[in-house]
């Protein structure tokens, strides 16, 4: 997707703002599995639960393909309870793993180190992988040139309206990587997650002390709009404020 040239000196600025914000948290450095797993765990749940989740299955399973194929789902299941739908992830987790042992004998490494294109349709053959999952692997795992984006990032590109309400992951893709340069796309990423969890809360989002809100339509657009009393009942004794 293009943006129009007002949305995209927007949109530059606005990365460009949320990129320059320090960093809160360091994301971990792992092997292309244990970063899909982890993906696989965040999806549809707080990234407190994953971090238990993950934890869990690493101390009582561990995380590889081996070990993930050949255990039992039930014992998969219960080490993943925090992040929720425990049952179905636990066997698409270990589907996963058996499949990474039957096609690519146990390592992602020579799939990851594919170029983009082919990469990226390659692991989304994948039990549980989809864009989103795919991108994180290649992002982190093979410095590929993609912006990956999750709930967080959704959420922030369609109250900026930088893209329609109705976008779907390409096309927020595309637009905020047009919008930032691609030696900035891991920064934007981990910057822009940072952000909605501490500002563009999807409940409650801080606009007031937002370092965007001079470039956010959302504060406006979301005003309550209050009905007009022409003639207002006069407040009783007992409500009104001194003066
Ligand atoms: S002004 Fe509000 S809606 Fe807009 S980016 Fe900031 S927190 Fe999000």
């Amino acid at each position: 997707m293009t943006l129009k040239t007002k949305n995209r000196t927007r949109a530059e600025e606005a990365l460009s703002r949320v990129v320059s914000s320090p960093l809160t948290w360091t994301p971990r450095r792992e092997d292309p599995f244990k970063t899909l797993i982890r993906t696989i765990l965040s999806q549809n749940t707080s990234w407190q639960n994953e971090a238990t989740a993950y934890g869990r299955l690493e101390e009582t399973i561990g995380v590889t393909p081996n070990k993930l194929s050949t255990a039992k789902t039930s014992d998969i299941a219960k080490a993943i309870k925090p992040a929720g739908m425990y049952n179905l992830r636990s066997k698409t987790i270990k589907r996963a793993a058996a499949d990474i042992i039957e096609r690519f004998d146990g390592d992602l490494a020579p799939i990851v180190s594919k170029p983009y294109p082919e990469a990226r349709e390659t692991l989304m053959t994948l039990p549980g992988v989809g864009e989103k999952t795919a991108d994180v692997v290649l992002l982190f795992n093979a410095g590929k040139q993609v912006l990956p984006v999750d709930r967080h990032i959704a959420r922030i590109t369609k109250r900026l309206e930088l893209v329609p309400e109705s976008a779907k992951y390409d096309e927020i893709r595309g637009a905020l990587e047009e919008a930032t340069q691609p030696d900035a796309y891991l920064d934007a990423h981990i910057k822009l997650i940072q952000f909605g969890r501490d500002t563009c809360r999807a409940q409650n989002p801080r606009c007031s002390t937002c370092a965007l809100n001079d470039l956010c339509p959302y504060p406006r657009r979301a005003q309550p709009i209050l009905p007009i009393t022409k003639h207002p009942e006069p407040m009783p004794e007992t409500q009104k404020r001194p003066q």
